[in-house]
């Protein structure tokens, strides 16, 4: 009989009362150390005390607007987003796939005012993730998340993660954008290099295309940087932005410049939701944290001693850990076991993180990770090799028995 929730996920038999920074608790009080914060949603951890005091005190005034009304939340987030990006305006979501849905349009838009409406097409890469709407898995190219569906939206060429060449052989006449990941999260945490992404920017502004980042999951200081794409010192047209933003509460932008958004005129795009005032309280009180003098030198610190600590596991556990892979606190484990064996052995340990392809492991620690937390997750982690390593060798030992 099917579950009263659709059953598209696979979900762990866990039930989480409360959460407190890195850490879980069970109703009946077990603690788990958290690296998958939500999927880099809660870049604050759990129930970080600056948003619960933002939540409810916006809860006790007002909680939604209408996008008829100015929402003053919102202009403020949107001029301190301005000040600290390459944006001149954004459009507010509820979620990733939605911020990437309105950079799609906005692009499309673009050229059709500009006089060449036929350049709707967009090159994406393979192994990219961009959301489950139809235009976002079309985006994406994932034949698991594309099938049954009927016909993929056109207007997508996906290419080879990382191949200049290939890139540029699939522009053609219709061509109007490039979208990329700087970071790529569910492809398996796989850094686009930066001379790629600054090869990417120059070609785009040859070819008079647009260039379209989607750091919903690298973005909002996750790799040490506000944005991933400052460390190839490069800027985009247009930004998709979710997750981190939000701290946990649903919040997605979609930046611009002005050149870019210059066809999104009133009444093209809206949302009723996005960018409702509770929304905008907590993502006004993330920026407050996440842009504070010396947040950022904090993550990347964190991102030092955790790397450190995870390049002695790999180093005790070759068995186990092929690579240490990502940028800042955006971290891949590639095992050489099934990357859901690992997972499951570190779930025994009380600690959790989600899986990504090319059979990696994500670490994806709030930003505000301690010392002690990391010493605690390296722990975990080598605790789990272990009985991994242990089982590995009891199979053996039957194999050469058999
Ligand atoms: C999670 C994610 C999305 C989709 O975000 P949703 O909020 O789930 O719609 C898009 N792009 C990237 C890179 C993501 O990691």
């Amino acid at each position: 009989m099917i579950t009263p929730i659709l059953p598209t996920y696979n979900r762990v038999d866990l039930v989480f009362e409360r959460g407190e920074g890195a850490w879980l608790f069970t109703k009946d009080g077990q603690r788990y150390l958290d690296f998958t914060a939500g999927i880099a949603v809660n870049v604050l951890g759990h129930a970080h005390p600056h948003l619960v005091a933002a939540l409810t005190e916006q809860a006790g005034k007002l909680w939604h607007l209408s996008n008829i009304f100015r929402i003053e939340g919102g202009e403020r987030l949107a001029a301190r987003l301005v000040e600290a990006t390459f944006a001149d305006t954004m459009f507010f979501t509820n979620s990733g796939a939605e911020a990437l849905e309105c950079a799609i349009k906005m692009a499309r838009k673009y050229h059709s005012v500009s006089g060449h409406p036929e350049r709707y097409r967009i090159v994406t890469f393979e192994g990219a993730f961009h959301g489950r709407t139809l235009a976002t898995i079309a985006a994406g190219g994932n034949p698991k998340y594309l099938e049954g569906f009927g016909p993929a939206m056109p207007g997508f060429d996906q290419v080879p993660f990382g191949d200049l060449e290939a890139v540029k052989a699939a522009i053609g006449p219709e061509t109007g954008a490039i979208l990329i990941e700087p970071v790529q999260g569910e492809g398996g945490v796989r850094t686009a290099p930066w001379a790629f992404l600054r090869a990417l920017r120059q070609l785009c502004d040859e070819k008079g295309l647009l260039l379209i980042l989607d750091e919903v999951q690298c973005g909002v200081g996750r790799t040490g940087k506000f944005f991933a794409h400052e460390w190839a010192g490069i800027t985009p047209d247009i930004m998709a932005v979710a997750k981190g933003i939000g701290g946990g509460f649903p919040v997605g932008a979609c930046l611009a410049t002005e050149e870019a958004a210059k066809g999104m005129t009133a009444g093209t795009h809206g949302s009723t939701y996005g960018g409702n005032p509770l929304a905008m309280s907590v993502a006004n009180a993330v920026l407050d944290v996440v842009l504070a003098d010396g947040f950022l030198d904090g993550v990347l610190a964190a991102s030092t001693r955790l790397r450190q600590r995870l390049a002695e596991l790999k180093d005790r556990h070759p068995a186990v850990i092929a690579e240490v892979r990502g940028e800042g606190l955006l971290i891949g484990l590639r095992t050489v076991v099934p990357n859901t064996d690992l997972i499951a052995a570190m779930r025994e340990e009380h600690m959790l993180a989600p899986a990504a392809s090319e059979n990696v492991v994500r670490l994806l620690p709030p930003l505000t990770i301690g010392e002690a937390e990391i010493d605690a997750a390296f722990d975990r982690l080598d605790a789990a090799c272990t009985k991994l390593e242990q089982g590995l060798k009891a199979d053996a030992v039957k194999g050469a028995a058999a």
